[in-house]
Order: structure tokens, then sequence, then C-alpha cells
């Protein structure tokens, strides 16, 4: 399943498509969408914005289409009207002269006017989302710190969209483990520390994996363990997957919860209960 980094790739795929040249056809699959089809002929792409799982694409007559992937949607970036061999339905298709940015299986999709875009039941209820925003530790640690969030569980939070946009399975696992928080605390058992290595690593490994493609291992530590002979699936996480493997900093076995109904994995030496 998609996380905010494999979304704000797509984004940057389908926006560099599209900005090389004026938009020629916009269509939609869904009936009730078809009648904004015209409205976008020879528009400009100005820029695709991301929140979380949410795709923005900004046009310069004051459209902006929404797109949330959902658990299967997905876009292709094709040369112009060539269409991928694919079983999927094809939802929304934008064509330029050079290009097709063609969205497959998503459901939901819509056209807002750019002034109607903040008011969005999805995008006025999400979080911040680090790769399409400037966000940084301190303002992270207030918000790690705040009444609405410091009493949940951090396993709760960091899957909670509401919380922070774009943080999805693995990348919770992994943040954890670099931030040495054990998976049944809250950020009101944290000290200071905790919480600011929490904030760093959030920035750290969200960015990493949207350059990477989804590492979230530092390039140092994928090298090392590339030349012993590992897969990309082997190497590409700390913990993540690696239930009954030793822990790439001390060796000890990393066990696999289940916590908000997704499997967690940490390493019970590297993030212990007690406050550090
Ligand atoms: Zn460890």
């Amino acid at each position: 399943m998609p996380e905010g980094p494999e979304i704000r790739r797509a984004a940057d795929e389908v926006e560099k498509a599209l900005q090389a040249s004026m938009v020629l056809e916009v269509s939609f699959a869904f009936e009730v969408l078809q009648e904004y089809e015209s409205l976008f002929a020879n528009s400009e792409v100005v820029r695709v914005d991301t929140k979380g799982k949410a795709m923005l694409i900004r046009f310069n007559n004051g459209y902006t289409i929404y797109s949330h992937n959902q658990l299967y949607g997905k876009w292709y970036v094709r040369k112009s009207y060539n269409y991928p061999k694919t079983n999927r339905q094809l939802r929304l298709a934008i064509h330029n002269e050079k290009k097709s940015a063609l969205l497959y299986s998503a459901s939901d999709i819509e056209v807002l006017r750019d002034e109607e875009v903040d008011f969005h039941p999805f995008i006025s209820k999400v979080g911040p989302d680090l790769l399409n925003e400037h966000v940084t530790v301190k303002d992270l640690t207030e918000r790690f710190t705040s009444n609405r969030f410091c009493k949940r569980k951090w396993t709760s939070l960091l899957l909670d969209q509401a919380f922070l946009a774009g943080i999805g399975n693995y990348l919770r696992s992994e943040i954890l483990f670099v931030a040495g928080i054990h998976p049944e605390l809250r950020p009101i058992d944290c000290t200071t520390h905790q919480i600011e290595k929490a904030a760093e690593a959030v920035i750290t490994l969200m960015d990493r994996s949207y350059k990477t493609g989804g590492i979230t291992v530092d390039a140092h530590l994928a090298e090392r363990l590339k030349a012993k002979g590992e897969k990309r699936s082997q190497y590409r996480h700390f913990v993540f997957n690696r239930e009954g493997k030793p822990c790439r900093v001390d060796g000890t076995e990393i066990r696999k919860i289940t916590a908000a109904s997704r499997r967690c994995y940490y390493c019970p030496t590297c993030q212990t209960k007690g406050r550090v």
C-alpha cells in the first residue's frame, strides 16, 4: 500500500509531465464530473500538491482536481494518448501534446474551485504533509506534546492522518525504532529528548523514503548490507518485516506485535519502556 513518500513521487512524475505544455484534454470516467471536462481544455497545470495520500492538481483556470488513491488507485505517465496494458479501470486522463497522466482504479476524484480546497472534508481534517510543506522539529514537538495528541499511543497517532499526513505502516515502525521509543508509549510518557528524536526521525525518514523510493535505513548501512549480498527487500528497513532477525544496532531479536490493528515491529532493547 502506498504511503506519503510514494504518493509524492507519483505527484512529481505527474507534475513534470503536465507542466511541460498546455492541456489538450481532460476526461473523467464518472458522469457527474464530465460536465467539467471543457473547463480544462487549453488550461495549464501550475503544480501538483500532496496531502498524505491525496493529490491536488492545481490548474491556472481557478480549478483543482482532487484525487485520493485509497488502497488501489495508481497513476501512470505515458506518451500522449498511450495507454498501459492493465485490467484496471481508467478514471481520469489528462493529456497534453507530449504526455498523458492517467489515474486508474481510484474512486475518490473531485473537481474543486481553488477556494473550496481548504474546506474539503479530507483536506480540512488531515495533518501537515512533510513532503509538501515546510515543517520543523519545533513544529512537530509542539504537535506531539499538544493536549489533543499527547495522551494517545504513538502507534495509533503515527497512523492517524489527522496527526501527520502520509505516514503508513512501515514508516510507523521505522520512526519508533530510530527514535528509540517503545510502541506501548504515548508522547506524554516520553522525555523531551525522546520527543525531539521522534520529530527528527519523522522528518529524516519521510524524506529518505521519498528520495530512495522506500528505503528507510541510511545510505551507509544500505551499502554495507548490499555488499554482504542482501537484496533490497532484506536491507531496506531497520525493523519492519524483520521479525526474529537480529537488530541492526545491537543484535537483539526483532519482535512483531499488532498495534492499532496493523503489524508493528520493534527492538526490545533499543526501544525500552523507560524514560531515556
Ligand atoms: Zn536493537
